[in-house]
């Protein structure tokens, strides 16, 4: 075994302890270069053969080996910055108005957790609809849905429409399963870890393609430090604000939604790491227990969610106009 930074010089001092470089030790130095030559050749010579024919194969009629050159795959991709099929914006048509982007977990493909006849898919679509028909009719926010219908998106995807959009908020929302253990119930709130979060930031400052803004600043063509520093600055804040949300959904929620004895949760979530976005996502509770699952799939305990939520985020942006 080659102990980790010795050199080869040394290695070969210590050749008693292996039979493969001792078996040339008997030959005298000047033999052993030439014996090293000749096994260099051995390798070498396909190599430059190759070389040889790409440099003087024109001149000499002798094709050299195209090495799969004629498999050349163009993939038309979109322009840097375009996003195919951002949602429409509901609501007041005025600009200025707080943004929330409301995203239903799963879809497509995706059924998400299931359990009694129910998909948290089709669950989670319910909920978000019933929160943005609350918002609609209470009015002075906009709103739009990353998913209105059974379609699947990536985690990043909806986290990314979010960004495009200028979202002020972005709820995620989800139902849980406990498998067998239907006695486990109610909802909780989660927001980015605290670890994920600065190690999203990190991530996002590095990547190659910057033709991305940060808080509406440009990152293209700026200093990297500097990037590095706007970044962690946005994600900070985002935090702050992330965790401020999720205390009003629980302040909010008390006393008209089921909570976890754990309301309050943070874990590194993919959809929640835009950094210059406050996010949360919400459990809504277990598809595996029985209450909860009869609660959430009617249309009065939807109503409960959405006038409960809807207050949480008009409260939020209150405070974050002051
Ligand atoms: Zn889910």
């Amino acid at each position: 075994m080659l102990a980790s930074g010795e050199s080869l010089g040394n290695l070969i001092a210590r050749r008693g302890k292996f039979p493969l470089v001792n078996a040339i030790a008997p030959l005298t130095s000047k033999a052993r270069m030439l014996y090293r030559l000749q096994i260099a050749l051995v390798f070498l010579a396909p190599v430059l053969l190759l070389v040889a024919l790409y440099a003087l194969g024109d001149a000499l009629g002798v094709r050299a080996p195209l090495l799969g050159r004629n498999y050349v795959v163009r993939v038309a991709l979109p322009e840097p910055g375009a996003m195919v099929g951002l949602p429409p914006i509901l609501g007041p048509e005025d600009p200025t108005r707080p943004l929330v982007v409301i995203d239903a977990g799963h879809g497509g493909h995706d059924p998400g957790a299931s359990g009694a006849g129910i998909r948290e898919k089709t669950l989670a679509l319910a909920l978000a609809r019933a929160l943005r028909d609350r918002l609609l009719q209470d009015g002075g926010v906009r709103i739009a849905m990353t998913r209105d219908d059974d379609t699947f998106l990536v985690l990043e995807e909806r986290a990314e429409i979010a960004r495009r959009l200028g979202a002020d908020l972005f709820l995620s929302i989800h139902a849980d399963s406990a498998g067998e253990q239907a006695g486990i119930s109610g909802a909780s709130v989660y927001t980015l870890s605290a670890r994920a979060s600065s190690d999203a930031a990190a991530r996002f400052a590095a990547r190659e393609n910057s033709a991305d803004t940060i808080n509406g600043i440009p990152l293209e063509g700026r200093d990297e430090a500097v990037n590095a520093i706007l970044v962690e600055l946005a994600q900070r804040r985002a935090q702050v604000q992330s965790d401020e949300f999720a205390g009003l959904i629980v302040r909010e929620g008390e006393g008209a939604l089921d909570f976890h004895p754990q309301a309050r949760r943070s874990a590194a979530l993919v959809v929640l790491k835009a950094p210059d976005v406050p996010s949360a996502l919400f459990e809504a509770g277990f598809i595996s227990n029985p209450e909860d699952a009869g609660r959430l799939a009617s249309p009065e305990g939807q109503a409960r969610f959405a006038e409960a939520m809807a207050r949480a985020i008009r409260i939020y942006f209150a405070r974050q106009a002051r």
